[in-house]
C-alpha cells in the first residue's frame, strides 16, 4: 500500500533522499532535517496508513518497540537527559503529512521545546460524563491474553534529572521491566 504523491511513499521508495537511521521489513526510522532538536526522529511504517486510526495492532506494537530502541539510542549516544514519543493525529493535532508516523524528540534541560499546555479543570459531572462516553466503547481492548515476557532491558536507564516531587514519574522511568 502506497500513496501516489505521499512525501513519506517517496521517501520510503528512496525517491527522496533522508537520512535513515533504521530499517526494516515494515518501517523505516529517518532524521528531521527541521527537527525540535539534533536527532529529532520519525518512526514511519512502510504501509501508506494516512492515521492512526488504520494502523494494525501487530504493526503498532513493532512501531513503537522501534521508537523505543530509537529513544534508547538517542539517550545513549547524543547525552540527552529524556525524550518526547508522540503522534500528531489529524490535522487539527498538527499532522501535516496524511502518512502516519511517531516522532522521538531528544530533550535536555531548558531546550525551551514547548510541550506544555494550561492544566483545565473540568468539574465531577463533565469528567463522569465524559468518563462514561469513553469507557464503553473502548471495552477490554487493554486486556491481553497471552502472559507477556519479560525481556532484559538492552538499553541505559535515563538519568535520573528531576526534583523530589516527581518521585512518581520517577518511579515509572526506572521500572525494570
Ligand atoms: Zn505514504
Amino acid at each position: 500500500m502506497t500513496g501516489e504523491n505521499c512525501l513519506l511513499c517517496q521517501i520510503i521508495s528512496n525517491k527522496i533522499p533522508s537520512y535513515k537511521i533504521y530499517e526494516d521489513d515494515l518501517c523505516i526510522a529517518i532524521l528531521d532535517v527541521n527537527g525540535a532538536s539534533p536527532g529529532h526522529s520519525f518512526i514511519i511504517p512502510k504501509n501508506h496508513y494516512p492515521i492512526i486510526e488504520q494502523v494494525p495492532d501487530e504493526e503498532m506494537g513493532h512501531l513503537f518497540t522501534v521508537s523505543n530502541k530509537i529513544s534508547g539510542a538517542i539517550f545513549e549516544n547524543l547525552k540527552v537527559q529524556g525524550t518526547n514519543i508522540f503522534v500528531r493525529n489529524g490535522i487539527p493535532a498538527g499532522q501535516q503529512v496524511a502518512h502516519f508516523m511517531i516522532n522521538v524528540i531528544p530533550r535536555k534541560e531548558n531546550d525551551n521545546i514547548n510541550l506544555q499546555w494550561p492544566p483545565k479543570q473540568l468539574s465531577e459531572e463533565e469528567m463522569s460524563t465524559i468518563e462514561l462516553k469513553l469507557k464503553d466503547q473502548i471495552g477490554s481492548v487493554g486486556v491481553s491474553k497471552q502472559t507477556p515476557q519479560i525481556r532484559k532491558q538492552t538499553t541505559p536507564k535515563p538519568e535520573p534529572i528531576l526534583d523530589d516531587e516527581d518521585d512518581y514519574f520517577m518511579n515509572q522511568i526506572n521500572r525494570i521491566p
